[in-house]
């Protein structure tokens, strides 16, 4: 049964929203398989024909880090929908020009199509996608940028660090110049509790510290004027690797990339 005719019988209903493309992948000898993030259904898969024809009607708007707006065939039960239409919103150029932020931006929709589950909707998962790329540009503090879309990401997802008090005890943490963060369990650890640090830990300076209490409270646009020592920035690294390895099954191809080209 064609998608037009199941409209008509009330089993397939005529969708659209927002979406930002993170993955474009083969499926069969003309067809491609897109993983998008949408505003309004959280992640959905589409099936494209055709792609390879002169008469590809899709265009560009489905490569990676596009946001497009989709009309699509809505069946809550079907795991890969038929897409009827796509445009362009906003292709960020200044993303795509620019080698270095082009391979973070691959990075940044491999980690959201590694870490979210399909039609598990969030607004802020679009919204955090929507404007980092919306602020990266090779003037940018760009760096920063990536971070501040990592910590926040680990965040919605449901991964955030406890600073306040020691994720152990719940006793106060003594100021000091480091600080141990646990990954595994979750948190800033006092003197006492450190003697029991996982696997998972690592020193951060209080210069760190700031920052990750910083990073929940102020929006995007304001990462731009952060001034930020390259210890603090290492020990910001050191705790995403950390996070990937936690949460994450497999080692990313975007990051391979990035280490191999070394940027
Ligand atoms: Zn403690």
């Amino acid at each position: 049964m064609v998608a037009e005719e199941e409209e008509r019988l009330g089993l397939m209903t005529l969708a659209k929203t927002e979406a930002i493309v993170l993955k474009t992948a083969g499926y069969g000898e003309d067809h491609r398989i897109v993983n998008c993030f949408t505003l309004n259904f959280g992640k959905l898969k589409f099936a494209v024909k055709g792609v390879h024809s002169k008469k590809n009607r899709f265009g560009a708007s489905l490569e990676p880090m596009m946001l497009s707006r989709m009309v699509f065939y809505d069946h809550p039960a079907r795991e890969i929908l038929m897409l009827s239409q796509a445009d362009i919103i906003n292709a960020f150029p200044l993303l795509r020009k620019d080698i270095k932020l082009m391979s973070w931006g691959l990075y940044m929709v491999e980690l959201t199509d590694e870490l979210t589950a399909e039609r598990d909707r969030s607004e802020d998962v679009f919204f955090l996608l929507k404007n980092t790329f919306a602020n990266l540009s090779p003037e940018s503090e760009w760096k920063m940028l990536i971070k501040y879309f990592e910590l926040k990401f680990f965040k919605i997802c449901g991964y955030e660090l406890q600073l306040a008090n020691c994720v152990e005890c719940r006793g106060p943490i003594i100021s000091k110049n480091t600080y141990c963060a646990d990954i595994n369990k979750g948190g800033i650890l006092c003197e006492k509790c450190q003697k029991n640090i996982s696997f998972m830990s690592i020193n951060i300076s209080g210069e760190t510290l700031k920052i990750l209490e910083l990073f929940s409270s102020i929006s995007i646009d304001k990462v731009n004027r952060l001034i930020v020592s390259e210890r603090a920035f290492e020990e910001l690294e050191g705790l995403m690797d950390l996070y990937r390895k936690k949460y994450l099954s497999r080692e990313l191809k975007s990051l391979d990339f990035i280490r191999n080209i070394n940027i």
